[in-house]
């Protein structure tokens, strides 16, 4: 029988520094949908096992994102009153709407055997692999039956946190009386919107766009900055043909030659899981993608759906190579076939507002950046309540 300890697994969820406040995957580095889900269960879960909530207190939930909602409807179903703040005017606004970016529960575990399963096995609030939005409305279907026995508050932006004795109270923006306090709350406000550091006005990961489609005009050269998963997948779609997201990973996954070479790269990356120097990272996963023997049938599938209308896709980043274990290994492996195809080209070499202005001066250039979300209330957490003061401050 599994031996857990449930004292440290709540504990683990708690927010440094507070005794009643806790928090949904902040400050994890694998972060998907899923996983996310996961972490709302099993909070619920320990904390309702551990007697950390009373059947008559009301608990607070910070964020309407899909995290929010799960633990919502966790806590609901077993008989705890709920409040649910979320600061848009819908819930799970982010994925809501989006139809370009599938999402599939285990991809980012490939090759893992599971890994592939397309249905996720929660106790509810289950879906299926699929197109973000669809996603969006298979949990929407789900959570119908809670949403009448939670108190969601739409517009209800949640300004600060504090812990009082023994209760949190919290500030809500714009309304009059704005304050409310509560004994638990859960904050499940997920990373914030990505950095838009170079100020050309990308689109969020999450919005709908038209990278994909061919440009009704002139050769367009699409360069990306940033090589997490956002990025691996944008300079995907900016020169595999036709890009469509979900026959791109589903003809992957059932590829013999790439789950093969799938296998071998998952076992070589196990040498060097010690090393967490991302620096360092990307230099000895380079060598190994380097001395793979990449099969030729593979290559040439990958090669033969490059986009016409396309002059050139350049990749920047911060480090030798684009690889990093922070990455799913799908991603990692298509982009080093396009780089060994050279279909794509790889810069190591800082993107600043002052270069992405002076490429911009070129019409014909588009730029991309996926540099990460600004998590401030990540910081704002770890490094205590003064911080966002101190933010503002400076
Ligand atoms: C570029 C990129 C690509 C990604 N690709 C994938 C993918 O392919 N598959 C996958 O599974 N995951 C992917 N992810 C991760 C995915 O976005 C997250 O796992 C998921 O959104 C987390 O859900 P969440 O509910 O925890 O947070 P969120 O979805 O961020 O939801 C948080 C909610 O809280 C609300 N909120 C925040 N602050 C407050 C406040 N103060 N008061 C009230 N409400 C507040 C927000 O408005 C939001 O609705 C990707 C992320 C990025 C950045």
């Amino acid at each position: 029988m599994l031996n857990v300890n449930c004292e440290e697994i709540t504990n683990a969820y708690l927010v440094p520094r507070h005794k009643f406040t806790y928090a949904i995957g902040c400050f994890e580095k694998k972060i998907t949908i899923y996983s996310q889900q996961i972490r709302a269960f099993n909070l619920a879960y320990f904390l309702i096992k551990e007697k950390k909530v009373n059947k008559d207190a009301e608990i607070a939930i910070i964020g309407g994102g899909i995290s929010g909602i799960t633990a919502a409807a966790a806590f609901s179903s077993r008989g705890f009153r709920v409040t649910l703040f979320e600061k848009s005017n819908q819930l799970m606004s982010l994925q809501r709407g989006e139809t370009n970016r599938f999402i599939h529960p285990g991809i980012y575990d490939w090759p893992l055997e599971y890994s592939i399963e397309e249905l996720t096995d929660l106790p509810f609030l289950n879906w299926n692999a699929e197109m973000s939005n669809d996603v969006v409305s298979q949990l929407d279907d789900g959570f119908k039956k809670f949403s009448q026995l939670i108190k969601i508050n739409l517009s209800g932006n949640v300004k600060s946190i504090i812990e009082k004795g023994d209760h949190v109270v919290l500030e809500l923006d714009r309304i009059s009386n704005n304050r409310f306090s509560y004994p638990i709350v859960i904050y499940a406000g997920g990373f914030g919107l990505e950095k838009d550091n170079l100020k050309q006005l990308s689109n969020s990961y999450w919005r709908c766009e038209s990278l994909h489609q061919e440009n009704l005009g002139k050769s367009k050269t699409i360069i990306v900055v940033g090589t997490g998963d956002g990025g691996l997948i944008d300079c995907q779609r900016a020169v595999i043909e036709n890009f469509d997201h979900e026959k791109v990973v589903n003809s992957i996954i059932n590829n013999t030659e790439f789950k093969k070479l799938s296998e071998k790269v998952y076992e070589l990356e196990k040498g060097i899981y010690s090393i967490s120097d991302p620096k360092a990272q990307a230099e000895k996963l380079w060598e190994i993608y380097e001395n793979l023997l990449i099969p030729n049938d593979l290559a040439e599938f990958i090669a033969a759906h490059k986009r016409k209308d396309i002059d050139k896709v350049i990749l920047y980043g911060k480090y030798k190579s684009p690889l990093s274990l922070r990455t799913s290994l799908l991603n990692r492996i298509v982009i080093y076939i396009l780089l060994y195809k050279s279909l794509i080209e790889y810069r190591d070499e800082e993107m600043t507002k002052r270069l992405a202005d002076e490429l911009k001066k070129d019409e014909n250039v588009i730029i991309i950046e996926r540099c990460g979300t600004e998590e401030v209330w990540r910081k704002f957490f770890q490094y205590g309540v003064d911080f966002e003061k101190q933010l503002i401050e400076n």
